[in-house]
């Protein structure tokens, strides 16, 4: 694989991906793994295996992106995540709208005009609850894989309302609900519930223009994609690669370099 015309790397706070566009920006090759304490050591295998799969990468432009972005020495140029989602996103879908991006430990919503330009945006990273870290923790509590969580969820009609507004009294909450004899999946509703009418609310701050669309790990999970169109009454556009969109974007704003 030769024709990687530039590179963009995201390190998220859950995961940090790579990704190689050619000179049309499709993404031609990839890499997503758990971001790791030693950031530096991962960029650079990152980088290692990008040589591998393109050969030499000298005078290819890297941006990167993401919360440990400034970690990354090797990029020509740092970029925020807004900036890099809305990037990807109109890359892929040609028009505006609100992206919802829910990753590990934060959560965006941008409203981005039908040129691919950001008009405004709202950001949670001070608050778990709203974000994938609310769900990964009930996940491993409950013993329920990760990839489970949200299938579980839309099994039932039953819905247990959660009414802590924290990631550890939810946990808490959960425990105690569980001892009383309620339906895991029950409460499984419940926790999706409340993660989709945080995100609603962070939703009517920007004002939301549709389509929705929806990025981030926790994209995958349908019972999120389920209740946000439940919630806002729009339906959820899905990109192919949710969980690429940022670092897509940020190898996209490098070929414009
Ligand atoms: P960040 O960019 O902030 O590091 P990501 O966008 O990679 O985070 O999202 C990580 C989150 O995605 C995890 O906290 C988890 O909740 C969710 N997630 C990851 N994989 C899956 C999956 N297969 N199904 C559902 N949720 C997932």
């Amino acid at each position: 694989m030769s024709n990687i015309k530039a590179l963009g790397i995201d390190i998220g706070s859950t995961t940090a991906k790579i990704v190689a566009i050619d000179e049309s920006g499709q993404m031609t090759w990839h890499l997503l793994e758990q971001a790791e304490p030693r950031l530096e050591a991962q960029v650079e295998r990152f980088l290692e295996q990008a040589r591998g799969a393109a050969g030499p990468l000298a005078g290819i432009p890297l941006i990167a992106t993401g919360y440990g972005r400034r970690l990354v020495r090797q990029a020509t140029r740092q970029v925020t995540e807004i900036s890099c989602h809305a990037r990807g996103i109109y890359h892929e879908f040609a028009h505006g709208g609100t992206l919802v991006d829910i990753g590990g430990q934060d959560s965006k919503v941008i409203a981005i005009n039908a040129d691919g330009k950001v008009l405004d945006f709202v950001m949670n990273d001070k608050c778990s609850a709203g974000t994938g870290r609310f769900l990964e923790n009930t996940a491993s509590r409950l013993q329920v894989p990760l990839e489970r969580l949200g299938a579980e969820a839309l099994s039932v009609t039953e819905e247990t309302s959660i009414s802590s507004t924290c990631t550890v009294f939810a946990e808490s909450e959960v425990i105690s609900l569980i001892a009383n004899g309620v339906p895991l999946a029950a409460i499984l509703r419940g926790l999706h519930r409340a993660l989709a009418r945080r995100i609603t609310a962070m939703i009517r701050v920007v004002g939301l223009v549709p389509p929705l669309m929806l990025s981030g790990g926790v994209a995958q999970n349908a019972a999120i994609q389920r209740m946000l169109e439940q919630e806002t009454g729009e339906k959820v556009l899905l990109p192919r690669y949710p969980q690429l969109v940022g670092a897509h974007g940020a190898a996209l704003v490098a070929l414009e370099e």
